[in-house]
């Protein structure tokens, strides 16, 4: 049975955010900045997020030129160029909260790798998606480098496309610096406590956490509530809207001297991704080799996938150099048809955010503030 104290001051809430992941964390900011007076309440279910933001590669990309290629045939060239620009404002918004040596943020630039048995990109295509870009960031955002292709040792690769703007930074720090700016402006964060079910009345929202230690549920009460459980498929959002869930899996070597290549790299419209981390490589992808298999928000580790990122670094990445793996881990991702977010309302009192689509690093700010703006204006 819960105490008076408890009740009054611990469960009654003006909002609540369920899910302290990216999304979850930048919500309840943008919802403080917004009503300085609001008492809000993260409800995380992990010791600390246990989704995708702890667990992913922290590189603050925005646009590769294959995977906008292709998008483009999805969503059409404007909304692409839009969703790109999205991402870079929602990284600018980011970097304006918290600085960039908390972040351990560095702007190294994002390199795309066309391989030999994939269609190279001609002039044409660049001068196409520069252009489309152009009125979003005033510059070239494409260029072609193919003259580092052997500076940096890769086998196999015939094309490099550059992109200056784009960056990395330090997942766990980020996290943590979230933790640090909210808990400043008085927004708290209870880690351990799993939503199980929301309940909405005229009057407020009512959300239910099992306590193992009072052997019942404690009740919370909010006027709105925020839902950024990304795919975690919790059974208190409709099956429609959520995001389809898609393991990543990830490994890190150890350090090595003498590490030549610096910045993000992608290849195969995404699916591989690595960057260096200090002097350590930082490999994930390969979701494509087991599609069905890796639609799962189970963690978890697949040997075909992870013996194929190993080749991937043995015979592409670092074809001449001796390496050992130091650590492998999977998060889980959530993906939409059309790659684009969602924000939107669930009810009158709810509302739901889905960052998505592998980028959040760069968009869940202005996610975070689109939803923030739902719930602050009931
Ligand atoms: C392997 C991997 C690599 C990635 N690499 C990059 C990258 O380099 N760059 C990039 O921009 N993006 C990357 N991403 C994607 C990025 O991490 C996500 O887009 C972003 O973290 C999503 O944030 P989120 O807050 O929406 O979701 P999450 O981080 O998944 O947060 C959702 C939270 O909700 C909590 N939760 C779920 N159910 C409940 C419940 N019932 N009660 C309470 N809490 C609940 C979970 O524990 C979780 O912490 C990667 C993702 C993965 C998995």
């Amino acid at each position: 049975m819960l105490s008076y104290w408890e009740k009054d001051a611990l469960c009654a809430q003006d909002v609540i955010i369920v899910g302290g992941g990216l999304l979850g964390l930048s919500t309840a900011l943008s919802v403080k900045e917004k009503s300085p007076r609001a008492r809000i309440l993260v409800l995380e279910r992990g010791v600390f997020p246990t989704g995708a933001s702890t667990r992913n590669a922290g590189m603050a990309c925005f646009a590769k030129a294959c995977e906008m290629l292709s998008d483009i045939k999805l969503q059409g060239g404007e909304a692409a160029a839009k969703l790109a620009a999205q991402r870079v404002e929602g990284l600018n918004l980011l970097r304006s909260r918290i600085s960039d040596s908390a972040l351990e943020y560095e702007n190294l630039g994002g390199y795309e790798l066309i391989r030999n048995e994939d269609n190279e990109i001609t002039n044409g295509d660049l001068k196409f998606l520069n252009e489309l870009l152009h009125p979003h960031f005033d510059q070239n955002v494409f260029q072609f480098k193919n003259e580092q292709i052997d500076a940096f040792g890769f086998k196999g690769v015939k094309q490099l496309i550059y992109n200056p703007l784009e960056g990395q930074l330090h997942s766990g720090k980020l996290i943590s610096a979230l933790w640090r700016l909210i808990n400043a402006l008085g927004v708290r964060v209870i880690t351990g406590a799993e939503v199980k079910s929301i309940e909405e009345n005229t009057n407020n929202v009512e959300v239910f956490v099992n306590s193992p230690v009072l052997g019942e549920d404690i009740r919370f009460s909010a006027g709105q509530v925020g839902i950024c459980t990304n795919a975690l498929n919790p059974s208190f959002i409709d099956e429609v809207i959520q995001p389809k869930p898609g393991r990543g899996q990830v490994l890190i070597t150890k350090e090595m001297r003498g590490l030549k290549l610096e910045g993000s790299f992608h290849f195969n419209e995404g699916y591989y991704y690595f960057r260096n981390h200090e002097n350590r490589i930082l490999l994930g992808g390969g979701r494509n080799l087991d599609i069905d298999g890796e639609s799962t928000s189970e963690f978890g580790l697949n040997d075909q996938i992870q013996a194929e990122l190993e080749k991937v670094l043995h015979e592409i990445i670092l074809p001449d150099t001796k390496v050992e793996i130091d650590q492998r881990w999977s998060g889980i991702m959530g993906f939409t048809e059309n790659k684009m977010p969602i924000v939107d309302r669930m009810g009158k009192r709810r509302a739901v955010g889905f960052t998505c689509n592998g980028m959040g690093v760069s968009l869940s700010t202005l996610t975070g503030e689109k939803l923030a703006e739902l719930l602050v204006s009931k």
